[in-house]
């Protein structure tokens, strides 16, 4: 069974970034009769506002995506990523190291713990919780949440890349499922669009939501037929989804 998800980060409204991210997620899930859930990344509440959760929900609705089974928030589950803190063991370490300092083990710890660390051996260790804020980190939230909603396939801009690495090695050393991983590039478009954080920025407003759609499927590299230019949202979707090919 193929399930996939989207999951953003309530720091801003619904961009055009975030658009072609559900788009992509959506389609691909769909296409292989998947379910397709919703997570609000709000783990970190130094950077996230509740408004613009239940705005970036109002939004997605307005575009006519449909989720299945309930929309999961981080900001409610603090007690299970201390859990999985706990069951990582060794593996967890404190550390003193400042943001801007270079990170080494076996840091100075006369001086304050500024985070809990996990020993990687791939990669260069990495940050679960952070003792100033007291929050989790992303790559544990995220890893603990997929395994937990039963996510079977992440698809997700290739910005997000990077992280890939780190969240395998702690999905095995939680004894968590592999998932499997698309990334779609960031230029594809076939006008040629890149996206960068200039023109993904602005909000995306939903009295222009098909024009938006059609845009987010032409920068995702699928050709939709002139007919379906300016078509009503169901419309679209309905020619999206029995088209969909992932570029
Ligand atoms: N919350 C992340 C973001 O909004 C996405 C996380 C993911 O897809 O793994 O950038």
């Amino acid at each position: 069974m193929y399930c996939g998800r989207f999951a953003p980060s309530p720091t801003g409204p619904l961009h055009f970034g975030s658009l072609v991210a559900a788009t992509a997620s959506f389609l691909e899930a769909r296409a292989n009769c998947g379910e397709w859930l919703v997570r609000i990344e709000d783990v970190d509440r130094s950077r996230c506002r509740p408004h613009y959760a239940s705005q970036i929900l109002t939004t997605l609705e307005g575009f006519g995506f449909s989720w299945d089974g309930p929309v999961v928030y981080q900001s409610d589950r603090d007690e299970i990523y201390a859990a999985a803190i706990e069951r990582l063991g060794d593996r967890v370490y404190a550390c003193s190291c400042s943001r801007g300092e270079e990170h080494r083990r076996g840091c100075d710890l006369s001086k304050p713990v500024r985070s809990w660390r996990f020993s990687s051996v791939a990669d260069e260790d990495f940050i679960l919780r952070s003792a100033t804020g007291g929050f989790y980190s992303y790559q544990l939230a995220v890893v603990v949440d997929d395994e937990a909603q039963g996510v079977t396939h992440v698809v997700r801009g290739a910005d997000l890349e990077s992280s890939t690495p780190r969240q395998a090695e702690l999905q095995q050393a939680l004894g968590y499922r592999a998932l499997a991983y698309w990334h779609f590039p960031l230029a594809l478009g076939a006008d040629g669009a890149k996206l960068s954080k200039q023109n993904a920025a602005p909000g995306i407003e939903l009295e222009d939501a098909s024009r938006q759609l059609w845009r987010a499927l032409r920068f995702l590299g699928q050709s939709p037929p002139v007919e379906v230019e300016g078509a009503a949202l169901g419309e679209i979707w309905a020619w999206a989804i029995g088209a969909w090919r992932r570029p």
